[in-house]
């Protein structure tokens, strides 16, 4: 992400906060434990976090997490991947780590992550960004875009590919895939908009950014018998709910992400203070996040805004339910978002490159080291791009021949 944002020349709009991860403590309304990670190289500004650190973990439970990290640390990410046939909570258990730090730390790490339980979620998704945080000086330190992601961050990409000559056409959802004999692409039937015909679009190679579910959905019947495609079934998007909330007053001063250890919400901000484009001196606009939303997909707005906000009273004892009025609210629902990081996914997760000569995949979901994220999208895009660049010569050659 952070050379995205270089060669696009936007770094500036990255603002950094403070090196620290924040915790609400629920046992303490209102207030918050911190990891705060000193400005020395990594692992030590990490280690020196976590040492500091005496409201959410004894020094007992501190000395058995890092001997049963150590495995992690010295093997590396081969240790990593092979830890995806447990849970969280199965490896915890393994290690001989006590249950009590899952529920202090990794309930709240688990659901920031994936939206998802330690219960459900493979080892290795916290195993790995654990090993990010302890190798990378930065690894853990947060970013906020400074306003909306599509005018921010979308607009430079799109600039930039025009720039050398592409194009990036919007609303052209894809309909099919028109297969030539051999079962490779002959062309995308692209539907039609507002009464628009269908249209079929032709090229040399094509790439499939869908997210996996639509991908599912779109599969050409001749591919589903493959053992590479097959293995997408074992992939499915997890819901995930976001809620903006707009405030008469200022609930918090705090400039950073916070995880709210709460049984339904999971991270979440108060952009006033995190985000230019949302600065408010007076006003706070929280973004939350509610996870794990399968038993809240389906609800009403009314009452996803009202559970929250008996959570938020919690979190904010002094201003909810009396003394800040809400505004206005907004409630976001993806019934299907990242794929869901259970344990054992890693294998159902395809290459880049497919067995079909001329198509290829590419999102967060296809096996990349940076988990299911910004970052992991960003790496496969990257990975593909290789993939293609490698192959060029070859699908020239089939091309030269087909002419
Ligand atoms: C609530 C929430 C919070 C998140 N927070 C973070 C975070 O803080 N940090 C982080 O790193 N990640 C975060 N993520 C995860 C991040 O958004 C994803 O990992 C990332 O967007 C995946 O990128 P992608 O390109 O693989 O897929 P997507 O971003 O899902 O892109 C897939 C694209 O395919 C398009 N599409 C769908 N159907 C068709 C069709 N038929 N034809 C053509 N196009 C189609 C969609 O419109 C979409 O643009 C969050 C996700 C959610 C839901």
């Amino acid at each position: 992400m952070l050379q995205l944002f270089k060669e696009l020349n936007i770094e500036d709009r990255l603002q950094w906060k403070e090196h620290t991860l924040m915790f609400n403590q629920p046992e303490k309304p209102g207030t918050y434990s911190r990891f705060d990670f000193p400005p020395i190289p990594a692992p030590f500004n990490g280690i020196v976090a976590i040492l500091r650190n005496n409201d959410m973990l004894t020094w007992p439970e501190k000395i058995k997490f890092a001997i049963g990290l150590l495995p992690a640390i010295i093997k590396g990410q081969r240790y990593v991947e092979e830890m995806d046939k447990y849970t969280w909570t199965e490896w915890l258990q393994k290690q001989g780590i006590p249950e009590r730090v899952n529920k202090e730390v990794f309930i709240a790490m688990s659901k920031a992550l994936n939206f998802i339980d330690p219960d459900e979620i493979s080892a290795t998704i916290l195993l790995t960004a654990l090993n990010r945080f302890l190798q990378e000086t930065n690894g853990s330190k947060m970013a906020f875009l400074d306003g909306a992601p599509p005018e921010r961050l979308c607009q430079p990409v799109v600039d930039h590919v025009a720039e050398r000559g592409g194009q990036v056409l919007l609303n052209k959802p894809l309909k099919e895939f028109v297969l030539a004999e051999d079962g490779s692409v002959e062309a995308l039937k692209i539907r039609g908009i507002d009464g628009e015909p269908d249209e079929l679009v032709k090229a040399d190679v094509y790439v499939s950014a869908m997210p996996v579910d639509i991908m599912k959905l779109l599969m050409p019947d001749p591919w589903k018998q493959q053992a590479f495609f097959e293995k997408l079934d074992g992939l499915e998007g997890v819901p995930v709910i976001n809620v903006h909330l707009w405030f008469d007053k200022k609930l918090t001063d705090v400039d950073n992400l916070l995880f709210s250890r709460s049984p339904l919400l999971s991270v979440y901000a108060d952009m006033s203070n995190t985000c230019r484009e949302y600065e408010d001196p007076d006003k706070s606009m929280l973004e939350l996040v509610l996870a794990p939303a399968k038993d809240w997909i389906g609800k009403s707005d009314e009452d996803i805004v009202e559970a929250t906000m008996l959570e938020l009273a919690q979190l904010f004892p002094k201003d909810i339910p009396n003394g800040a009025k809400l505004l206005k609210s907004k409630v976001v629902k993806t019934p299907r978002s990242v794929y869901k990081a259970t344990k054992g996914r890693q294998e159902y997760r395809p290459s880049q490159e497919t067995p079909i000569r001329n198509f290829y995949l590419t999102g967060d979901y296809t096996m990349q080291m940076y988990l299911a994220s910004m970052e992991g999208a960003v790496l496969s895009g990257k990975l593909t791009a290789q993939a293609v660049a490698k192959n060029a010569p070859k699908h020239i050659a089939e091309k030269n021949a087909s002419a």
